[in-house]
């Protein structure tokens, strides 16, 4: 299908970074045709008016559970021990396939409305997480985490991993890498064998890593080496490495980062709630190393905006780094957008002729936007999630008039309240 947008303002988020006023765009078969003032003549099925309002590429939010969105407000404000012990693992022992399905679409149609076109999540129950993503039309990259508190749960893990990545990967708009939950909940020995397969099938991996300062330190003293280090000595930074966190990244930890071109995932707001800390993103970006933003799990957060991941992004750093400059707004548009789609190697990220169309309209004519000096400003300190009017995915509407397209989001609710009674009891 052919679709024209006309009469926007584009923040393009190209080398240049172009802003457009009274743009266009071409897009054919979910590519990017044309981007510019007034373009060639483009025979369009669909034209669309933007009313002036902004036009820009979609969010990418690059480490999310989606499924724990069943899990939303059921513990908070505990430590990570005990949230985890007490409250999510015994919930989580209540899912299925089912269960994990209406979770994750529910999790969809939320991102779907807050402009989100691509995810990396890390879950298991992932044939009930792939079933959602196929029929909502996202892109993402999926991994069965991994664990290996005993040999048997390690076995179970790994092979159901390898299932997951047989069934769905390139499935769709799907990818799946292997997924070691962490450092502190795999052993060597699983680590090793991860790296391994994950060179054989040419995927990627995903990992939570240096998240808390325990974890850091009990690695260091029982291994001699960072988090980081020791996966990078075990092979698993030899394959597009996925670091979920990052909290307690030494310089040595990013220049390995760096040197083996690992995208970092960044989820200021869940290492907030966990007190977890503040990743120092600003450093390892001086490193040159690339960094993308995600929400975390809706159980550790308790939305999955990107808006605000942005919005914290840019002020964390400069609460703490005493540097009103540091992450000013377009590298934080950036940061929630491009380089989360560096991160994961999709060809999006910007508006500009042979990308995706992986693109949101954000209205611009509500009272926060006005005046309208600079309207990346607008977006980074002053919009959100209630701001955008459609998101699209490789030329398709995933949102538009204030519904979803891809399931009935009342009955997707309805769903969910059932599952929440039966989790409560
Ligand atoms: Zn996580």
């Amino acid at each position: 299908m052919n679709c024209q947008i006309v009469n926007a303002t584009i923040i393009t988020l190209n080398a240049k970074n172009e802003i457009i006023e009274n743009g266009e765009i071409h897009i054919k078969d979910g590519i990017i045709q044309y981007v510019g003032e007034s373009g060639p003549a483009f025979a369009a099925d669909k034209m669309m008016d933007a009313n002036r309002n902004v036009v820009m590429p979609g969010f990418v939010n690059t480490h999310t559970h989606i499924t724990m969105n069943l899990l939303r407000s059921y513990a908070d404000d505990m430590n990570l021990k005990d949230w985890l012990d007490k409250k999510i693992l015994p919930a989580e022992d209540k899912f299925n396939d089912e269960i994990s399905y209406w979770g994750a679409l529910h999790a969809l149609c939320e991102m779907a409305k807050n402009g989100t076109v691509a995810l990396n999540d890390m879950y298991f129950y992932c044939n009930g997480i792939a079933r959602a993503i196929e029929q909502s039309g996202h892109r993402a990259v999926i991994s069965r985490g991994t664990v290996d508190p005993d040999p048997q749960t390690g076995e179970r893990t790994f092979n159901d991993a390898l299932q997951i990545y047989k069934k769905y990967n390139n499935v769709e708009r799907i990818r799946v890498y292997m997924g070691p939950h962490a450092q502190y909940t795999a052993s060597n020995g699983l680590l090793l064998k991860i790296a391994q397969t994950a060179k054989e099938l040419k995927t990627g991996i995903h990992m939570h890593i240096s998240e808390t300062k325990r974890e850091h330190e009990q690695c260091v003293r029982e291994h001699g080496k960072t988090p980081i280090a020791l996966a990078e000595s075990l092979g698993l930074l030899d394959v597009p490495f996925l670091a979920a966190h990052c909290v307690y990244a030494t310089e040595g930890d990013m220049e390995l980062l760096k040197e083996k071109g690992a995208a970092v995932l960044s989820c200021p707001q869940s290492n907030l709630k966990l007190a977890s800390g503040i990743a120092p993103i600003l450093a390892m970006m001086e490193k040159g190393v690339l960094v993308s933003l995600g929400t975390d799990g809706a159980a550790s957060n308790n939305n999955l905006s990107m808006w605000e991941e942005m919005t914290y992004a840019s002020l964390l750093q400069k609460g703490t780094t005493l540097n009103p400059e540091a992450v000013p707004a377009m590298q934080a548009l950036r940061l929630a957008t491009q380089n989360g789609a560096k991160a994961l190697g999709i060809n999006s990220g910007s508006l500009e002729a042979g990308k995706n169309a992986d693109l949101i309209i954000v209205d611009t004519g509500d009272i926060r936007y006005i005046p309208n000096y600079s309207v990346v400003s607008n977006i980074v300190y002053a919009g959100s999630d209630r701001d955008v009017l459609l998101t699209m995915v490789g030329g398709d509407i995933l949102y538009e008039d204030g519904r979803v397209t891809f399931a009935d989001e009342d009955e997707v609710k309805e769903r969910v309240r059932e599952i929440a009674e039966k989790i409560k009891t």
